[in-house]
């Protein structure tokens, strides 16, 4: 994994004004306990549209518990999270945030794509039909609709030629580019990926990474748990060092990853690198 120069997309240039872009995934005094286990402890992150944001920590850091408070699989103590605007999980009662219903919540769900580290696909459904279901679930689209746009998808993570196979006829890498091709069929605002390559053998690890910094490079929104440090140079706009449920330290990766500020991220990087 040979770092490249940073490739940061140039987001103003685009848009022809020197505004930031509006948050696609804002987290405000984000707080978790697990009993006495503080494992949120006032997280605060803004995801500008179109950007990709890294996230980094030792394992028990909190990091799979924040990209699960994002879409709400994982409830909040304190603080809230908005997804474009639109406050995720809950509703303003007053002064109080009081939990959506399970189906508001499963429309929101809807709109926010999530892969996991162990891809999750169903073992008695095909490619296809993995990344139709969804869709035709919700009612977006026919069952005709949703699988023509399946091989779509599929071919688009280079999978053209699997839509008929089934998750155990498919490498792991295979398998993980199914599952973002399921997340893509619900057109999300934004994608969480939580250690999307960490259960992968070596040699499949850069297939998959591809196809993630291809979104990136496409404009979607996009927050990565990962231990990919050289991924995370060439396609972070910015990474986040996640250390006791806090963010110790942020930043462009080249600062990050390359001149870290605080000692706990060093050692981090000493043990990764
Ligand atoms: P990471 O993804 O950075 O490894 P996690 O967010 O999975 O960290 O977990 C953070 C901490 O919270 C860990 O100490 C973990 O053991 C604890 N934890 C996570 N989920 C639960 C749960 N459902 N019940 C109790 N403790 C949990
Ligand atoms: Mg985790």
């Amino acid at each position: 994994n040979t770092p490249a120069t940073p490739a940061h997309r140039e987001h103003t240039a685009a848009s022809g004004a020197d505004l930031p872009a509006p948050a696609a995934v804002e987290v405000s005094g984000a707080h978790k306990w697990y009993g006495p286990h503080h494992v949120l402890d006032g997280i605060d992150l803004t995801v500008p549209a179109g950007q990709v944001t890294a996230v980094l920590g030792p394992s028990g850091s909190g990091k799979s518990t924040l990209l699960r408070a994002v879409n709400h699989l994982e409830k909040l103590d304190a603080g809230h999270v908005r997804v474009n605007g639109e406050l995720i999980g809950v509703r303003r009662q007053g002064s109080r945030l009081r939990e959506l219903a399970p189906r508001a919540i499963r429309a929101q769900r809807a709109r926010i794509g999530f892969v996991f580290q162990g891809f999750n696909l169903f073992p008695h459904l095909t490619a296809v039909e993995n990344v139709a279901a969804a869709p035709v679930a919700t009612g977006r689209r026919t069952r005709a609709q949703a699988q023509e746009r399946a091989r779509e998808l599929l071919a688009g993570v280079g999978l053209g030629d699997k839509g008929d196979a089934y998750p155990r006829q498919l490498s792991g890498g295979q398998q993980q580019r199914v599952a973002i091709a399921r997340a893509l069929a619900l057109e999300p605002g934004v994608i969480l990926f939580d250690e999307p390559t960490s259960a992968l053998d070596p040699e499949l690890v850069g297939e998959v990474l591809a196809v993630i910094s291809a979104l990136a490079e496409g404009g979607t929104t996009l927050i990565v748990v990962t231990h990919e440090t050289g991924f995370a140079r060439e396609v972070a706009d910015d990474v986040v060092f996640l250390d006791g449920g806090r963010i110790v330290e942020q930043g462009p990766p080249e600062q990050v990853l390359v001149d870290p500020v605080h000692e706990r991220t060093r050692e981090f990087l000493s043990r990764v690198l």
